[in-house]
């Protein structure tokens, strides 16, 4: 029995920014696409699958997730995880929370930090087949400098928090940091080269610069010589985004306030921008007690909301490759929800089409992937969405899930 499918496809969005295709047959050999050919030329003697009634996407990408945590409000829920839960009971659920991404056309997600490599454990077992679930990317124990971003703080008198191993205060700790992740089974580097201070919210700026250039450049030269990337958690502080990107960092998370200079500057650099507008906006819009915050934290994020708002609006001036990521499992962002970034770039100066390719081939090639995934292109794993509607015409379609029809991952039907 062959194992060629044929696809006759109503409307295809490639998924490069090119535009979309009408009456086209799909040919997958395997787990690969091998041709895209105009329908009516093809489809006569071919066995189909008739998908004529809809728009074919290619397998969307959120490149910024944390499976490990729910995204329940506040952060005494994120600390819960370290101090309460089982290391088993996370897991289990960090599947779960990773398989409804999947379900809503969400096959591949850029995890980017958790706690004692669960998510390395994730990974593994749905790549083993055993589970159902998205194509994942992770990065273990983000690096971070001590009381960094990254460094959860215990007050408790000879009780150290768990998960360390992120910590480096030098150019040869990062790098010993860096090399245990990649041990561990980290498919990336996350690094955070500013942040807010872990112990206060307030409406002044309090990003500081948390890595040098050269512990920066530590973490890119054993990220290189071990083949991944590194990613760079930055609240916007111009001078470690810099430091960040010209020392090789490859994507830039978050960005509360990109300047007009910024973002020229990344845009003439190779460097992503991943700007996690649900992140911001979800907390502003579940307001001061839905969303589990102190009214100072709460102001915070509208103000926060208003500077990314000014920053995309920069960034798409200048040219910045922009992927699309949510942060979810972070305060008020859900899995399984993350097609609300595609509203939210749309609403923040996208159109339908460059957001839904920040999604997909952008994506892909923010974090190494171009030649595999991102685009339903000859040579491409066989990852489509088969959707109900056109998204083109209606972003916010891809938020329902009556709409996600069918999810295809390396040409299985999930
Ligand atoms: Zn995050």
């Amino acid at each position: 029995m062959s194992n060629v499918q044929h696809y006759r496809i109503g409307q295809l969005i490639i998924g490069d920014g090119s535009p979309p295709q009408q009456d086209v047959v799909l040919t997958v050999e395997g787990e690969r696409i091998v041709a895209v050919d105009a329908g009516a030329s093809v489809a006569a003697t071919l066995p189909y699958t008739d998908l004529r009634p809809y728009t074919v996407t290619p397998g969307l990408i959120d490149a910024h997730t944390h499976v490990m945590a729910a995204g329940d409000p506040g952060r005494s829920a994120w600390s819960a995880i370290y101090y309460e839960e089982l290391i088993g009971e996370t897991t289990l659920k960090a599947l779960h929370r990773a398989q409804a991404s999947l379900r809503m056309g969400f096959t591949t997600l850029r995890d980017l930090g958790s706690r004692d490599y669960i998510d390395v454990a994730v990974r593994n077992a749905i790549n083993a087949g055993l589970f159902a679930g998205p194509r994942l990317f992770v990065c273990g124990v983000p690096l971070t400098s001590t009381g960094g971003h990254f460094d959860r703080i215990v007050r408790i008198p000879g009780v150290d928090m768990a998960g360390r191993t992120g910590i480096g205060d030098s150019p040869a700790g990062v790098r010993e940091a860096a090399r245990y992740q990649i041990k561990m089974g980290a498919d990336l580097i996350k690094i955070a080269v500013d942040g807010r201070r872990r112990n206060s919210y307030t409406t002044e700026a309090v990003t500081h610069q948390e890595m040098s250039f050269a512990e920066i450049q530590a973490a890119v030269e054993v990220a290189e010589w071990a083949g991944v990337h590194v990613a760079a958690h930055s609240d916007g502080g111009s001078v470690p985004m810099r430091d960040g990107v010209r020392a090789g960092v490859r994507t830039i998370e978050h960005i509360q306030d990109l300047s007009a200079e910024d973002a020229d500057f990344l845009a003439a650099s190779d460097a992503y921008l991943v700007p996690t507008l649900t992140a911001t906006y979800n907390t502003v819009a579940a307001g001061a007690y839905a969303s589990g915050v102190s009214n100072e934290q709460y102001s915070f994020s509208e103000e926060n909301w208003q500077a990314k708002r000014r920053g995309m609006a920069q960034a798409l001036r200048a040219g910045v490759k922009i992927a699309l990521g949510t942060d979810a499992g972070y305060a008020n962002c859900r899995h399984g929800e993350s097609a609300k970034e595609l509203l939210l770039l749309v609403e923040t100066g996208m159109s339908p089409l460059q957001a839904l390719t920040a999604a997909t081939g952008t994506a892909a090639a923010a974090i190494g992937q171009a030649h595999t995934l991102g685009t339903v292109t000859p040579g491409k794993l066989a990852d489509f969405v088969v959707v109900d509607g056109d998204p083109l015409a209606d972003i916010g379609i891809l938020t329902h899930p009556d709409k996600i029809v069918q999810v295809y991952k390396g040409g299985v039907l999930q």
